[in-house]
């Protein structure tokens, strides 16, 4: 057996034997069969903390023979993207209600006192747009600016998004945009679970009701929340998934694309598999 040395002499051991390998010096492995190659220190092997010593080209020994490269332990691949991994939640399990309107469930939410949120809201943002439309977005709660008009992303992150439908060819008009809660969480911090618990009843019913073809889940929370998930977003962002009958597709929130804007092109790839789901081509360039 290999003897085994702690985890940062054995890094500084690698990172060694890269920079050998680098050289085209590749001696270092023994092969101990099946389970594949085991690495050895080079012998002697020089003070970790030393620089690398200086090879001349002509002492590195001639391969004679195709040099063994290190075979790499075969790493498991990832999970199938099935939803969700953590266990049913309401979001799963709540049963459609029949004939179901917007305008009845806007009713039924009333002047909503369910959770804390109520305190600091101005207006309820309960969602806006097409109730037959094929396509859903929901993000995770309004800000100062819904929060002001009582509607969904009409601030900055909105106008972005509003450009990012208007690209696919459509218009907001088209489509249906919600939020995880309906009420403006303090200092724009994430929903908490009892706001959300309280408030998904409502979201499912009005997704149910729409019934829509696609649904995109705008950033982590609303994705992370929906999908009843803990992993990270972007293991999953731009992944056809299936919700409660509908298929459903995460991805960056039009806030995050704000602060990052390389992160744009990503979103653009994922919303062009949205339109070919939808059946929508690429808008044709006004000649100007
Ligand atoms: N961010 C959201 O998630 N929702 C909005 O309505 C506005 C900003």
């Amino acid at each position: 057996m290999p003897e085994r040395f702690p985890a940062s002499l054995q890094q500084k051991i690698e990172d060694r034997l890269r920079y050998y390998e680098d050289l085209g010096i590749r001696l270092f492995y023994t092969d101990r069969g099946p389970g594949g190659a085991t690495l050895i220190a080079p012998e002697p092997i020089a003070s970790a903390s030393s620089p690398p010593p200086v090879i001349e080209e002509n002492v590195l020994p001639k391969p004679t023979t195709k040099p063994a490269r290190a075979k790499v332990a075969p790493v498991a691949p990832p999970p199938p993207l099935v939803v969700p991994p953590t266990g049913p939640s309401l979001f799963e399990t709540m049963e459609k209600v029949k004939n179901e309107t917007l305008l009845k469930i806007r009713g039924d939410l009333g002047e909503c006192t369910r959770c804390k949120l109520h305190k600091g809201r101005n207006k309820i943002v309960f969602g806006d747009g097409n109730p037959k439309a094929e396509l859903v977005f929901v993000g995770e709660g309004p800000g100062a600016d819904e929060d002001a008009q009582g509607l969904p992303f009409v601030g900055r992150a909105g106008k972005l998004l509003t450009q990012m439908i208007e690209a696919m060819g459509l218009q907001r008009k088209d489509v249906y945009i919600c939020n995880v809660v309906k009420c403006r969480p303090p200092e724009n911090r994430a929903p908490e679970p009892d706001e959300v618990t309280a408030c998904s009843p409502f979201l499912i019913r009005q997704i149910d009701s729409i019934h829509p073809k696609v649904i995109v889940c705008l950033g982590a929370t609303a994705a992370k929340t929906i999908l009843n998930t803990t992993r990270g977003i972007s293991q999953f962002r731009g992944e056809w998934l299936e919700w409660r009958g509908h298929k459903l597709m995460a991805t960056y929130h039009p806030a995050y694309l704000l602060r990052n804007p390389p992160a744009k092109a990503d979103v653009w790839k994922d919303l062009q598999k949205v339109m070919a789901e939808l059946g929508l081509q690429l808008p044709k360039k006004s000649k100007s």
